[in-house]
């Protein structure tokens, strides 16, 4: 369970994220959605922990992992992170890559990494190299490498932009479908109203740095909080 409380991030003078307040559990995948800078990967890299807030603190499985006098160092919060450029690491293959954050031993690796290749259909691939790999298949090896230590929190920054409009819909259903089974708690930042609507338990619409409304993507879609928000949502086909 991932719990963001009062989150500020302040850059020349101005509240970029702006008292942020969330609730994540285990098994359920939040998107985080609005307009190009309205604050969604600031908030998204101060929970990663390569951003530092300026107030507010960070819970995860009820444990104090940052507010401003404590810190919890980026590799040590448990933390999957998967963007938009999936920054796959190019002198590494498809196992390296996703055995790249595994501890353990060779054998408990191994098996690990064949589990999660076979998951996402690329079990052929493991000896390839990203360069080798179309944008889809390169996105499903990021998936992995980040699910790949089980982590308790997943943060996915437009993580299907890269992509194909014809495979976009099946790489969504098929990640969402991994996601569950890992049963992390997801944090899925994008600017598309369809995509949060087809992958949301629930929506946080973010505008101008604050949340200005927040549920299931039904009761967001039917029940505008503004015009704004109606026209936001107006976009999607
Ligand atoms: P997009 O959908 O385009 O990715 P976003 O919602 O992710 O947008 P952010 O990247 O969080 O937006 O940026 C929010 C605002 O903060 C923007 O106005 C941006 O210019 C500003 N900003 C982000 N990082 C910095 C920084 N390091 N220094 C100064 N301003 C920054
Ligand atoms: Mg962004």
């Amino acid at each position: 369970r991932l719990e963001i409380r009062n989150l500020v991030r302040v850059f020349d003078g101005q509240r970029v994220v702006d008292d942020v307040s969330l609730t994540i559990r285990a098994g359920q995948v939040t998107c985080l959605l609005g307009p190009s800078g309205c604050g969604k990967s600031t908030t998204l890299r101060m929970i990663a922990g390569v951003e530092m807030q300026d107030s507010g603190e960070i819970h995860v499985d009820g444990k104090l992992i940052c507010d401003t006098m404590f810190r919890v160092p980026p590799e040590r919060r448990e933390i999957g992170l998967m963007f938009q450029d999936f920054a796959l690491f190019p002198h590494l293959s498809v196992a390296g890559n996703v055995a790249f954050g595994l501890k353990g031993s060779r054998e408990e690796k191994q098996v690990r990494v064949e589990e999660l290749l076979a998951r996402v259909s690329l079990s052929r691939h493991i000896d390839s190299y990203p360069h080798q790999l179309s944008g889809g298949e390169q996105q499903r090896v990021a998936l992995a490498r980040a699910l790949a230590p089980r982590p308790r929190i997943m943060l996915m920054d437009e993580p299907f932009s890269g992509l194909d409009n014809r495979l976009r819909d099946g790489i969504r259903d098929d990640t969402l479908a991994l996601l569950k089974e890992e049963d992390a708690a997801v944090l899925l930042v994008t600017h598309e109203p369809e995509e949060a609507m087809r992958m949301a338990d629930e929506i946080a619409l973010m505008r101008d740095g604050r949340i200005v409304q927040q549920g299931a993507p039904y009761n967001v879609y039917t029940r505008p909080v503004d015009k704004a928000a109606v026209a936001f949502f107006s976009d999607i086909n």
